[in-house]
């Protein structure tokens, strides 16, 4: 492999003294969505921030920034990371957000007394790619509560521990066409699907039943932790009190599914209601929720730390249940529409996930109908409307619609073979 430096020197537009500064490199780091704190450039960004003068070329140098992950800078340099023009994504995204940010439709969800303080003003957006290029709109470091976006994570957890099988005696996988929190079961006496509130409280029944309820929650949190690298990772005590004081429709759900047998035997109802609730209320904003839906995007892998959080078959089931289920009884409209698996929550969060590209999350409290966030929808559509990211739309020959996983020149080619 080339010397690092050697080749950050032939690629980037040094200075008129042909000097690499440390405005320069974070310059292009910032150009190409790589944050200055992503730990797979850091020793070498400490390296070149701390040097005062012409940097040498000497291999031995290397040794000065060992820990940087020398293959995905290279990758970087020879702009081959995922989405090579960044900015020019960045820009689009930025667009599609000021256009959304004017809908004020919808409301805040009232069911849960304590989200109704919620400022509906507030609007943020995030991106994280396979490779870890970020962008952030908006008020993206404000905290909100996961609700129903914790659904897919618990149900990915529920598979790995206990298998594909198993969950599956516990939960159907039909979309139920219902509200999220319709006192009702399938045919079979099963919750439709893990997205829904009953489904949901299977699956954290099917989390490690034998544990105490802080090991389980535990267990939960320290999957959270490492999807979105943000330590501590703690849920909204306020916001968890208000729901299960008022959590009358989830205790009769699993009430019903007690009653017709549907949970293993010897679940603690009460311990899997209140773990439910629980995980509903862990706090995030949308920089961590992109982070975790890029691992999704990303097969179960961590993006920054190479991590095997998830099986891909676990991303797979996961991925195909949000594909149908995630968006509540929009879901129809939205796979037709949009095209992209994506799961929302009564927090205002829209987590959307582009196998193979990117995790992009949303959040604007006020709500439609179904419980989605009005913003949050809008994004979606207006996001495929311009990129080819519907799941179907590489059966489209000539599709009309930015594919900015390759750069402009090669797209030129390539619509000439098309
Ligand atoms: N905690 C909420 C509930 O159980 C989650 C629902 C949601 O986000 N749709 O009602």
């Amino acid at each position: 492999m080339k010397n690092l430096l050697e080749t950050i020197h032939n690629r980037l537009n040094l200075n008129q003294n042909n000097l690499l500064t440390i405005d320069l490199f974070d310059e292009f780091l910032k150009e190409n969505g790589i944050a200055i704190s992503d730990t797979r450039i850091k020793p070498l960004r400490t390296y070149i921030k701390n040097a005062t003068e012409f940097i040498s070329l000497q291999p031995k140098m290397d040794a000065l920034y060992t820990g940087t992950n020398e293959q995905f800078v290279q990758r970087l340099l020879e702009k081959q990371l995922i989405i090579p023009e960044f900015s020019f994504f960045r820009d689009h995204i930025t667009e599609i957000s000021k256009e959304v940010q004017s809908n004020c439709n919808g409301k805040v969800a009232d069911y849960i007394p304590e989200l109704k303080n919620i400022d509906p003003n507030q609007f943020a957006v995030s991106i994280c790619t396979v490779d870890g290029q970020v962008f952030n709109f908006g008020d993206h470091e404000t905290d909100f509560c996961l609700q129903s976006t914790a659904k897919p994570i618990n149900y990915a957890i529920a598979l790995e521990s206990q298998g594909e099988t198993y969950v599956h005696k516990h939960i159907g996988r039909e979309p139920s066409g219902k509200r999220f929190n319709e006192v009702t079961l399938n045919d079979q006496g099963l919750p439709h699907n893990p997205l829904i509130n009953a489904g949901g409280m299977m699956c954290c029944a099917l989390i490690e039943p034998e544990s105490s309820s802080s090991l389980r929650l535990d267990t939960i949190t320290k999957v959270w932790q490492q999807l979105t690298r943000r330590k501590p990772l703690v849920y909204d005590s306020a916001v968890y009190k208000s729901e299960k004081l008022t959590a009358h429709r989830n205790y009769a759900l699993a009430h019903l599914m007690k009653e017709v047998e549907a949970f293993p035997t010897d679940t603690d109802l009460e311990e899997t209601v209140d773990l439910y609730i629980k995980t509903c209320s862990l706090k995030v904003n949308t920089a961590n929720l992109a982070s975790a839906a890029a691992v999704i995007a990303n097969g179960g892998i961590c993006p920054f730390t190479h991590k095997h959080i998830f099986s891909n078959t676990t991303i797979k089931d996961c991925l195909t249940m949000m594909s149908f289920c995630g968006m509540y009884d929009f879901s129809g409209e939205f796979a037709f529409k949009v095209g992209i698996p994506a799961k929302s929550g009564v927090s205002g969060a829209v987590m959307l996930i582009i196998p193979n590209l990117m995790g992009i999350t949303i959040w604007s409290p006020n709500l439609d109908s179904f419980g989605n966030s009005v913003r949050g929808v809008e994004f979606a559509h207006k996001l495929t409307e311009r990129f080819n990211f519907h799941n179907f739309d590489s059966l489209i020959g000539n599709c009309p619609k930015i594919n900015p996983r390759i750069r402009k020149k090669v797209s030129k080619v390539k619509e000439t073979i098309d």
